[in-house]
């Protein structure tokens, strides 16, 4: 029996499994590539955000990036350091900037003059000063899925370079204000150099005016995006990463911030889901597995792309087919005209790199419960969530019967 199978048969199907191996080589990589510089590397918790998966990170020594007060909360209680979690996102609640606030987080990351304005009035009224950076929409085209393109005007994201200066004026001469930081996030998934290299290049510029004006910016955040290999893509050469940033950097004292969700856990997931039934209705044949896109969204929301194994079954010959959910949707697949042998009752598909945007994107459709998620470190495995239960899943409604 191989190591899926075992697994499989221990905790039940559907089912994630981490490889927290995997995490620390790529965790080591990135670091390994912005040695010339400080640099602090804060996960995205939205990728991920297991608890376990957060304090690894922890243990890692990397920070948070949140895009909710929810996601601050699971980084502090995985012993993330307030000095290491940023706090972005688009639209805060006032309860949500308010408890950023008091939790004394490295920075707010604001989008928008109106936010800063929020942030300013609520930090004056707690009494403190708030340290924000600004996310400074680039109007670079990341090609990437549009769906997950976010550095373009026609994007809800960040602000344009003349607002943003305004605002880190308005901010300097804030008593409940420290600009502190300066941020893009143009996409995810961008498997090529250039947009982050245009991207950093455009803030650094920004950097050297605000210099001018006597705002002093301490750090120069870079987002995420750093896309991985679903298929055969070439992906991001980290180094020529690196240094694209570096020479956007020249001469300035700054603290490098990186926020790589996919990129760090991505290639870390395995889903595991056991075929039901197969089907062939003279058209085309269909595989019908007990996981779903309630599970696993991806490829019904963004046409994403898994490779997937069938394990011991490697060498048999192979038909093209569908691999289906038992959702009543269309949309619910895993993959479209793939080759698979030929499979039975209780086989184990292997969907792989669905560490990120996996089990955080998953939800109760159909009334099916949530997977378990398992950890897999240093040869152990250790349940990290438990399969919900049909209990656990009613637990908040009522019913006035
Ligand atoms: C989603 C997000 C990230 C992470 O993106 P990846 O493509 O997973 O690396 C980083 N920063 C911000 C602000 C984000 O919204």
């Amino acid at each position: 029996m191989t190591k899926f199978q075992a697994l499989a048969q221990k905790y039940g199907t559907p089912l994630y499994v981490y490889d927290f191996d995997t995490i620390d080589t790529k965790f080591s990589a990135l670091k390994e590539v912005f040695k010339a510089r400080k640099s602090l590397i804060c996960f995205a918790v939205k990728s991920n955000s297991n608890l376990s998966v957060l304090k690894h990170m922890a243990h890692l020594g990397a920070g948070c990036d949140c895009v909710s007060i929810g996601e601050v909360k699971r980084a502090l209680v995985a012993g993330i350091p307030k000095y290491k979690i940023i706090f972005s996102g688009v639209g805060k609640r006032d309860e949500e900037i308010e408890e950023a606030l008091q939790n004394d987080i490295l920075m707010i990351n604001l989008e928008s003059e109106e936010e800063m304005n929020r942030v300013e009035m609520i930090a004056s009224k707690l009494g403190v000063i708030a340290r924000i950076s600004i996310r400074v929409n680039p109007n670079i085209d990341a090609q990437t899925h549009p769906y997950i393109s976010t550095g373009l005007h026609e994007n809800k994201f960040g602000v344009d370079l003349d607002s943003a200066k305004r605002m880190y004026i308005h901010a300097k001469n804030s008593a409940s204000l420290d600009p502190v930081g300066i941020h893009f996030h143009i996409g995810s998934q961008i498997t090529e150099v250039e947009p982050f290299r245009e991207a950093a290049l455009v803030l650094a510029n920004l950097l050297r005016n605000l210099k001018a004006l006597k705002i002093e910016i301490k750090f120069f955040d870079v987002g995420g995006g750093i896309g991985i290999q679903y298929k055969d893509e070439t992906t991001v050469d980290l180094y020529a990463y690196a240094q694209s940033i570096f020479a956007a950097l020249t001469g300035l004292d700054v603290t490098l911030v990186c926020e790589p969700g996919r990129y760090l856990v991505g290639d870390c997931g395995f889903f595991l889901t056991r075929v039901l039934y197969e089907k062939n209705n003279g058209f085309k044949r269909f595989v019908i597995v007990d996981g779903a896109m309630n599970d696993l969204i991806r490829p019904s929301l963004y046409q994403a792309y898994h490779a997937i194994d069938v394990e011991g079954k490697e060498d048999h010959a192979t038909s093209v087919c569908d691999v289906v959910g038992p959702i009543c949707e269309s949309g619910d697949f895993f993959a479209k005209n793939i080759a698979l042998p030929a499979l039975e009752h209780d086989d184990l598909l292997i969907v792989k790199s669905a560490g990120a945007y996996g089990f955080t994107m998953s939800s109760n459709y159909n009334t099916r419960t949530r997977v378990a998620e398992v950890a897999l470190e240093k040869g152990e495995d250790r349940l990290i969530r438990q399969r919900e239960s049909f209990e656990d899943v009613i637990a908040l409604e009522r019913a006035y019967l």
